[in-house]
């Protein structure tokens, strides 16, 4: 079945990848952000069959992100752009640096499920603008390179995994920290975390997860996370 997207606000729509809300890929207008797991690669494209997709932007570099990223740029003749902590990984196609714990076996998996190395055109860096009026903001702490993408005119905010609504594994609902065996530094994320709900978004819009509409429940959640000692 075509999965459909879902209007977020003008120009801004999420695309459901798995089971609803499980896995969510977005269209911020003519930028596809986040790719979904490498086999899921036909089922985005047929998603964007009549769609105008000028550029492919990951928020970070983990499998169910990047997995189908190689095949959608390929397939559609558009450029990867991507945070820079994110570069050398994407390009090399050596996954396992984005874990904390490169060796584990948790890294190994991650490396068997990701999808192939593809050369990156270009590095999103903070306030560069991208697709109908979003601009970029280097949130790391999930993964070194992790970025984020915020439009002020309306609240709307995508920010990968530094913050859930669902659990990627258990589907648990609630928003939530991402898990810490994927997660390469959690104070930092804690931090990314802090300096967004400061924007005050209206939509916060996650990898996984339904999208919050309740702006107070964010910044409830980011200042319910306790500071480093
Ligand atoms: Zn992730
Ligand atoms: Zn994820």
């Amino acid at each position: 079945m075509k999965p459909e997207f879902v209007p977020l606000a003008p120009d801004a729509r999420r695309l459901p990848l798995r089971r609803g809300d499980m896995l969510n890929a977005y269209l911020l207008g003519d930028v596809l952000v986040d790719a979904g797991v490498r086999a899921g690669a036909r089922k985005v494209l047929r998603a964007l069959e009549g769609e105008r997709v000028a550029a492919h932007a990951i928020t970070h570099g983990h499998f169910d992100h990047q997995g189908a990223s190689h095949a959608l740029c390929q397939a559609l003749g558009i450029p990867l752009w991507c945070g820079a902590g994110e570069k050398e990984a994407v390009e090399s196609g050596d996954f396992t640096r984005l874990l904390p714990k490169p060796r584990s076996l948790a890294a190994r998996v991650e490396q068997l499920l990701s999808g192939p190395a593809h050369p990156v055109a270009r590095v999103l860096r903070q306030g560069d603008e991208v697709g109908a009026g979003f601009v970029v903001l280097e949130t790391p702490g999930h993964t070194a390179g992790s970025i984020s993408f915020w439009r002020e005119a309306d609240g709307v905010l995508v920010l990968g995994d530094a913050a859930m609504s669902r659990h990627p594994w258990t589907g648990r609902r609630g928003l939530q920290e991402p898990v810490g065996l994927g997660t390469l530094d959690r104070e930092l994320n804690r931090a990314s975390l802090r300096r967004l709900a400061e924007l005050r978004p209206a939509i916060v819009c996650f990898g996984h997860g339904e999208p919050l509409t309740e702006p107070m429940r964010f910044r409830a959640f980011v200042a319910g996370l306790s500071l480093p000692d």
